[in-house]
């Protein structure tokens, strides 16, 4: 039997102990923390994004823009939302909700976010920080994913890491920081052979898949920490799942995380964290 690792309650209780600081943080600043958030068309899965963003903000404080667009809006209208909110002083955070529609160039508009204020850690000088370990705004998820291994004070150095997957804002990210905690990670993706006995040798067993129930117990070393990143929707029973197959791998995990309730919400805190980041370097400057 594992232990459930509970994104939710962590992430609930470091929320409450940033709600404290933000208090303090009017005073001696004479400003809350604010974060804007652009939301384009009506996806359900982003607007649901967004609302749980929205939650987070009042929770810890935060003064929260969301700027809702319809799906026709031009990039160079998003473009200039963003030039506007990028010289506002009193923003410190822009982040903007994906995916955009067809019509406008993701990157482009993701690189026009101001480094400083970019909370999700996308920015090409924040990713190349993260490579060179210079200092810089990590991205969310994957933030969020230590900050759970630390929770149980998991001991990474030295332990065998396997990710699964290896996109840009979960794999490569997860596995980079689990190497900088001196893991020896192997990242693993479509094209990996005999995936199952690459996964048997992991410690620590990140699944960053985003295809339902794909982590089976014949592919989990005994013992594992087992880190479900996939949010999938189960078609026989229209709710959210994860990438592991929960009931036959729990037994097997030492730790394990669960969808929803694990992941995710931490990734909302590391949210507010990155927040909180930005704008302790504006109100210094
Ligand atoms: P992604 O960009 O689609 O990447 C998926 C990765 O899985 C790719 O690297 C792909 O390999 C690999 N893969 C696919 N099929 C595979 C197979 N049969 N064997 C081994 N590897 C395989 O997805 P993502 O953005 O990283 O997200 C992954 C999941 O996490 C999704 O369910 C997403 O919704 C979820 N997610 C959750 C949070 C959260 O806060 N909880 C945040 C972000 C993402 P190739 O590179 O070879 O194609």
């Amino acid at each position: 039997m594992a232990v459930v690792i509970s994104g939710k309650e962590l992430a609930k209780s470091k929320k409450i102990k940033m709600a404290e600081e933000v208090k303090a943080f009017e005073t001696i600043y004479g400003r809350l923390p604010h974060l804007a958030v652009i939301l384009v068309g009506e996806d359900p899965g982003s607007m649901s994004y967004v609302k749980g963003k929205e939650k987070a903000c009042q929770e810890v404080g935060f003064m929260n823009t969301t700027i809702r667009k319809p799906n026709t809006i031009s990039e160079d209208e998003l473009l200039a939302i963003i030039d506007h909110l990028n010289n506002d002083n009193l923003v410190d955070g822009i982040l903007v909700q994906l995916p955009l529609p067809k019509h406008i160039h993701s990157e482009k508009v993701i690189q026009a976010i101001r480094r400083d204020k970019d909370v999700d850690g996308f920015h090409f000088e924040n990713v190349a920080s993260l490579y060179l370990k210079q200092p810089g705004i990590v991205s969310c998820t994957p933030k969020g994913i230590i900050e759970i291994l630390d929770s149980i004070s998991y001991p990474i150095e030295g332990k065998n890491a396997v990710v699964i997957g290896r996109s840009n804002i979960v794999g490569m990210p997860v596995s980079k920081l689990l190497l900088d905690r001196n893991a020896t990670v192997t990242i693993c993706h479509s094209r990996t052979k005999d995936l199952a006995s690459i996964t048997r040798q992991a410690d620590i067993l990140v699944a960053a898949v985003g295809k339902a129930n794909f982590v089976t117990a014949d592919m989990v070393k005994e013992g594992a920490v087992v880190i479900d990143v996939g949010v999938n929707r189960n078609l026989e029973t229209n709710k959210l799942c994860g990438d592991v197959k929960f009931d036959e791998v729990e037994p097997k995990a030492s730790y394990i995380t669960k969808v929803p309730g694990g992941v995710g919400p931490m990734t909302i805190c590391c949210l507010m964290e990155n927040t909180i980041e930005c704008y302790l370097k504006h109100v210094k400057e």
